[in-house]
């Protein structure tokens, strides 16, 4: 039903703006203001397929109750319109599981779902429409193959995503499956030190409590593992996790037994790698007076864009084009604020300089559609110019 629903989802996320942009070698001038736009930004591989599968799934069962288990991606305005396309949500209030069955068409979304979820939802008799991604779905095997093999899945990700869960749950399909989630080079650094044998054992089992499989026990589940990641993982991060490891058991057990207890596959998303790799891009080689980039407050991906650009210009991280409030106020999340604080903003004043010439750069994360990044375009246009009343936006 792939060509059924292009014109729906063409007129609901493309944009004419963006496409002009691209054209122009990703470059937009109007009076004082330069954009520079990301040369990959926006919807990945993955979530193009989940959102078109998504549209599909409601047209090919109508008549039938749709579901997906939670958001399809973190993105606010594509989760809205496919509410309004009649497909519910398992994670909104009311809505319940247990009394899913055969006439139910479940969506599982782009990350994934746990073993326990799938296993569940099959059990009823739904019927499932799988969007889980192909790059996703590489480092399952990986973690399969590590369980299967008796080594401990160390995942470099964040213990509450849900594809960091789905992952973790796939160690846990063989006896021997273990594994421990890092979320970054601090947490990393405690098991390397463990590793090396100059860890406390209560201290380390108190600092992971949660993001351990059960039973873990850092004496004998760490003599044997193999790294993993979420995909949307600051990608240069999860290589350098993979060598502290890499390093820690070579110095534990000699470069000599090295194969026989340590083990690395490249998980790293293709689509995520070239979005971070993108906007190093403008951030080299343009004067740049500041940096937007537009996705979810949860989405992990854009906050990980967001942590690149801060490291080489004033960035904001906004959610969608109203967070630019107005030419001297701008909401936005906090760049490097910590998952649990998820959806607070912060609002910043004169956050546009009045006069001069003025060069943004521009970016998405891969959640982010093209027709909120071409009305970010338009607003800060509307603000950079001083027009009063503004362009009209897009849809
Ligand atoms: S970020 Fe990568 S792994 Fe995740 S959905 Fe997109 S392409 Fe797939």
């Amino acid at each position: 039903m792939k060509e059924a629903v292009a014109g729906e989802l063409s007129a609901a996320y493309d944009s004419a703006i963006v496409q002009k942009v691209r054209a122009n070698d990703y470059r937009h001038e109007t009076g004082r203001l330069t954009i520079h736009l990301a040369r990959e930004f926006g919807f990945c591989y993955g979530v193009d397929r989940a959102v078109d599968y998504a549209y599909q799934a409601r047209r090919r069962f109508p008549g039938r109750n749709v579901f997906l288990t939670g958001e399809i991606i973190h993105n606010p305005h594509v989760n809205d319109r496919l509410r309004d396309a009649g497909i519910r949500f398992l994670s909104d209030a009311g809505e319940r599981r247990d009394t899913l069955g055969a006439d139910d068409v479940v969506i599982l979304p782009a990350f994934g779902v746990t073993v326990g979820e799938m296993a569940q939802l099959s059990l009823q008799g739904c019927t499932l429409v799988d969007t889980t991604c192909g790059s996703v779905l590489n480092v399952w095997k990986n973690v399969v193959r590590y369980a299967q093999d008796g080594f401990t899945a160390v995942i470099h990700g964040k213990v509450k995503h849900e594809e960091t869960r789905a992952t973790a749950s796939q160690a846990l399909k063989y006896p021997a499956g273990r594994y421990i989630v890092v979320l970054d080079h601090a947490e990393a650094g405690i098991v390397c030190d463990y590793i090396r044998g100059s860890g406390n054992r209560d201290v380390f089992l108190a600092r992971f409590a949660g993001a351990m499989s059960p039973g873990f026990d850092p004496d004998r589940d760490l003599a044997h593992v193999g790294c993993a990641n979420q995909t949307t993982m600051l990608m240069s991060e999860s290589l350098e996790i993979g060598e502290m490891f890499h390093v820690a058991m070579r110095e534990r057990y000699g470069e000599d037994h090295l194969a026989e207890h340590f083990r690395a596959f490249d998980t790293i998303c293709s689509a995520t790698q070239e979005r971070q790799d993108a906007v190093l891009d403008p951030l080299g080689h343009e004067r740049l007076d500041l940096m937007l980039v537009v996705g979810g407050y949860n989405s992990s991906n854009t906050c990980n864009l967001a942590r690149i650009c801060a490291d080489h210009v004033r960035t904001y991280h906004i959610a969608d084009p109203e967070s630019m409030r107005s030419s001297n106020e701008i909401h936005h999340r906090p760049v490097g604020a910590p998952s649990t604080t998820m959806g607070r903003e912060e609002t910043t004043r004169d956050w546009l300089p009045a006069s001069g010439p003025l060069v943004v750069g521009l970016t998405a994360g891969a959640s982010t559609p093209n027709n909120i990044v071409g009305q970010v375009i338009q607003r800060l246009e509307r603000f950079a110019l001083e027009q009063p009343g503004g362009l009209p936006l897009e849809p």
